[in-house]
């Protein structure tokens, strides 16, 4: 990835957790260069793992079919355990299932999230910066 030039502001300046700023900022800016937001660790808004803030109503993508089934036309819920390894559940309450490729996509960014949290070897699409 290529270096970004110095940011104009600090979004993620007032973050306790500097690694999860630095990542957030580095998929950032690998979403300028054409990164999916739907595979970010990150969530842009609420500046925190995507699987801590997967399940806010703000996640629902009705167009998109993130977190959303189709077959019922209401949304899927998102549970998560976070003790290692971790494990993440995406599931309609109607019909039980949610295996579009958008709730795939759901499912693979909060094990993405998780794993990047733990500070593993995640297979993650990118280099993590070192903190
Ligand atoms: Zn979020
Ligand atoms: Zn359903």
């Amino acid at each position: 990835m290529r270096q970004a030039p110095a940011a104009p502001r600090d979004r993620y300046a007032g973050l306790a957790d500097r690694r999860l700023a630095a990542i957030l900022a580095a998929e950032d800016t690998a979403e300028e260069y054409g990164l999916s937001p739907h595979t970010r660790s990150t969530c842009y808004v609420h500046r925190c793992w995507v699987h801590e803030c997967v399940g806010d109503p703000l996640h629902v993508l009705v167009v998109t079919g993130h977190r959303w089934c189709r077959g019922c036309e209401r949304p899927v819920e998102v549970a998560v355990d976070v003790t290692p390894p971790g494990a993440v559940h995406v599931f309609c309450p109607g019909c039980g299932q949610a295996g579009s490729a958008a709730n795939r996509e759901v499912r693979q960014a909060c094990r993405t999230s998780l794993a990047a949290m733990h500070g593993g070897a995640a297979p993650a699409l990118y280099r993590l910066p070192e903190a």
